[in-house]
C-alpha cells in the first residue's frame, strides 16, 4: 500500500517503521525542520524494544508535496491534534478521490476538521494503544506492545478500512475492525480528560494523583460530563466502568508522567486540551449541558500555556 505519514513525531515514526518494514511504500511529511534535517540526513534512529535500529525514508516538509503530486492510498494522521487544520490546509494536493485518511489521533472531534478536507466516505477513525516517545530530532524511543482499532463513518468505505487491517496487521500492529469505534474513541478520551489535564494543572505523576483524596471525586465529575455530552451524539458511556478503567492505571502505571504534562510542562509546546475537555465543554454548550469542570480544566491549562509563554 502506498502510505503517507502526516507528522514523522513518536507515533508517525513508530507506524512509518513497522509499515515500511513490511513491504508498503511509506513516505513522510513533518513541519518541523530539525527533525526533517535528522531524517534525511541520517534516517530515523529507533530503539524499538531495547534494540537500536536505523530506518531510513522518504520525508518532505507539506510545502514540498506540492511538486510531486503524488496522491496516497492512505494517509495516517500523527500530527498533534492541534497541527491537524493547518497540515491538511498544506497537504490537499496529496488528496486524491481515492486517498483514504485514518486518524488515530488521542481526543475528540478531529473528523470535523478532515471533513473539510476529505469526503467523509473516505475517512476512517479509530483508536491505538501503541505508545512511542521522542527523544529529540529523528530519535525516537519504541517499547511494549499496542493495538489499532477502526471503522469508516460510511457503509462505502468498509472494504478499504478491512484492507487497512491487514496491511497492518501483516505489520504487526494488531489491528482489528471496530463495529463501535465511537465508543472506544470516547473512552480514551475520559482517561485522558482525567490524567492528562489533572497531572499536568497538579503538575504530578499519575500515582501521585491517585494518592489524593480528591482523586475519585474529580474523576467521576469529569467522566460525567464526558457521558452527558456523548450521549447527544448516540454514545451511552459506561460511566462505572470507564471510572474503574482510569484508576486502575493509579497503580498501574503510577511513575508515568501523561504526554500533555510532558508537552507543557517538561517540553513548552502547546497541549491537546481543546480536543479533550475542550472538545466537551464546546459540545456542552451546543447542547446546553452545563461542563463546569471541563470548563474550568480548559481555562486553567490554557492560562498555563500563556504563563509559560508557549505558543
Ligand atoms: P509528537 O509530539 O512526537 O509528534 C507530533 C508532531 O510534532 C510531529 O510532526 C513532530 O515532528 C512534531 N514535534 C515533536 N517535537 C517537536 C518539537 N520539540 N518542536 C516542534 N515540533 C515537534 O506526538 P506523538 O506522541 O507522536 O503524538 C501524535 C498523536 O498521537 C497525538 O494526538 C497523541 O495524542 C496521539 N497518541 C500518542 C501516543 C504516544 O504514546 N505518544 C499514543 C496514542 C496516541
Amino acid at each position: 500500500m502506498k502510505i503517507t505519514v502526516l507528522g514523522a513525531g513518536g507515533m508517525g515514526s513508530r507506524f512509518a517503521i513497522m509499515l515500511h518494514n513490511a513491504g508498503n511504500e511509506v513516505n513522510l511529511v513533518d513541519g518541523w525542520q530539525e527533525n526533517i534535517d535528522a531524517i534525511r540526513n541520517n534516517g530515523i534512529s529507533a530503539n524499538m524494544n531495547n534494540q537500536d535500529i536505523n530506518v531510513r525514508l522518504p520525508i518532505s516538509t507539506p510545502q514540498e508535496i506540492d511538486k510531486t503530486g503524488n496522491n496516497a492510498d492512505l494517509i495516517i494522521v500523527f500530527t498533534k491534534s492541534n497541527q491537524l487544520q493547518e497540515t491538511f490546509e498544506a497537504v490537499k494536493p496529496i488528496i486524491g478521490r481515492t486517498t483514504y485518511v485514518l486518524c488515530l489521533l488521542n481526543g475528540i472531534g478531529h473528523e470535523e476538521i478532515l471533513k473539510e478536507f476529505v469526503p467523509t466516505k473516505n475517512i476512517l477513525q479509530g483508536i491505538t494503544m501503541w505508545t512511542a516517545i521522542m527523544d529529540g530530532p529523528g530519535k525516537v524511543r519504541l517499547s511494549g506492545d499496542g493495538n489499532v482499532e477502526l471503522q469508516n463513518f460510511e457503509p462505502e468505505g468498509k472494504v478499504f478500512a478491512e484492507k487497512v487491517v491487514d496491511v497492518f496487521n501483516k505489520a504487526g500492529l494488531n489491528a482489528k475492525y471496530s463495529n463501535n469505534v465511537k465508543y472506544s474513541i470516547w473512552r480514551k478520551a475520559c482517561v485522558n480528560g482525567t490524567l492528562n489535564s489533572l497531572c499536568t494543572i497538579l503538575e504530578c505523576n499519575i500515582g501521585q494523583l491517585g494518592k489524593t483524596k480528591e482523586a475519585d471525586t474529580l474523576l467521576k465529575k469529569i467522566i460525567a460530563e464526558f457521558a452527558a455530552v456523548s450521549e447527544k451524539e448516540g454514545i451511552r458511556l459506561d460511566q462505572n466502568e470507564v471510572f474503574n478503567h482510569v484508576s486502575e492505571t493509579f497503580s498501574g502505571v503510577g511513575e508515568h508522567y501523561p504526554s500533555m504534562y510532558q508537552d507543557l510542562i517538561k517540553n513548552h509546546r502547546l497541549t491537546e486540551i481543546n480536543f479533550i475537555n475542550g472538545a466537551v465543554t464546546n459540545k456542552g454548550e451546543k447542547y446546553g449541558i452545563s461542563t463546569p469542570y471541563c470548563d474550568i480544566l480548559t481555562q486553567l491549562i490554557h492560562a498555563k500555556e500563556e504563563i509559560l509563554n508557549v505558543s
